[in-house]
């Protein structure tokens, strides 16, 4: 996969040459551009930002360096507008960092992962000129994309997070895939606490079901985790789960949380 971002601040992507998504890189797995936005000005104080049409506090980001970095790393994408019917499927995606976008999921992981040119234009500011947006939505897919209910100063931490959120599924960049089976958010469910040796630690001791060799209780006690801890936690997942995905056995888990609370509530 080729990643390519541009940003005021390359440096700030430095922590994505450590680790596993730096090995990524070594092994060839991964083909990362971090570009500098700057590079794309022509004035002596290598302007970005200027003052908001209509009026407001802070500044927004130019387009011009912005259309030209897109140019660069777009390439041939960029010199017309082409139907989206018409893109090639290595066509690249333009993911802009905002908090307006879309929230960033594991779905949008996945289906991100499944793409082999993904670029990321990190906004500073108020945000880019839309107009930036309006004229790449011609020529490419773009995506808003939102990493969370809050604001950063900067898309760079936005995209650190996406890059490794998506990188992660890239077929060898994690040594036992299986490990990504069962993990929270892949199938709607949360992941079940886990545990490591001794068994005995400062009085609290790892629950016994872990420690009696026999994998089917094992399995049981991990799925009746993961329900109940999404009850608790995120009864919106809960929720949204399709028809078919919980079993009699899971609906009794959770019938019986249900009662539980009820016994504990005051009054
Ligand atoms: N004025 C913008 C608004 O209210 O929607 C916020 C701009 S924010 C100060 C500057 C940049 O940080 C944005 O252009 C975007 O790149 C990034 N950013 C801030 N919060 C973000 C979030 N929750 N998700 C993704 N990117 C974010």
């Amino acid at each position: 996969m080729r990643l390519d971002v541009l940003s005021i601040f390359p440096e700030y992507l430095s922590p994505l040459q450590l680790s596993l998504i730096g090995r990524a890189q070594e092994k060839g797995l991964l083909d990362l551009g971090v570009h500098d936005l700057r590079d794309w000005t022509h004035d002596r104080h290598r302007t970005v930002d200027d003052t908001p049409y209509g009026g407001g506090a802070g500044m927004v980001m130019k387009p011009e360096p912005w259309g030209e970095a897109l140019d660069h790393v777009l390439g041939a994408g960029a010199e017309a507008p082409v139907a989206s019917h018409a893109r090639p499927p290595a066509a690249p995606v333009l993911i802009v960092p905002s908090p307006a976008g879309e929230v960033f999921t594991q779905a949008t992981a996945r289906e991100l992962a499944a793409r082999e040119h993904l670029v990321f234009a990190c906004g500073r500011y108020e945000g880019i000129d839309h107009r930036v947006i309006d004229w790449a939505a011609e020529r490419a897919e773009v995506r808003m994309v939102s990493i969370g209910d809050y604001v950063l100063n900067g898309g760079e931490v936005a995209v650190m997070v996406m890059v490794e959120a998506i990188a992660r599924l890239l077929p060898g960049v994690i040594g036992n895939p299986e490990s990504l089976d069962e993990e929270s958010h892949e199938d709607g469910l949360l992941e079940y606490p886990v545990y490591t040796k001794p068994a005995e630690w400062r009085g609290h001791e790892v629950p016994p079901v872990l420690l009696s060799g026999d994998h089917g209780k094992v399995a049981r006690w991990r799925r009746d985790e993961r329900l109940r801890r999404t009850a608790r936690v995120r009864p919106d997942l809960l929720a949204a789960l399709p028809a078919g995905v919980l079993d009699a056995h899971d609906r009794r888990v959770l019938a019986a949380l249900t009662e539980e609370r009820e016994e504990t509530a005051p009054g």
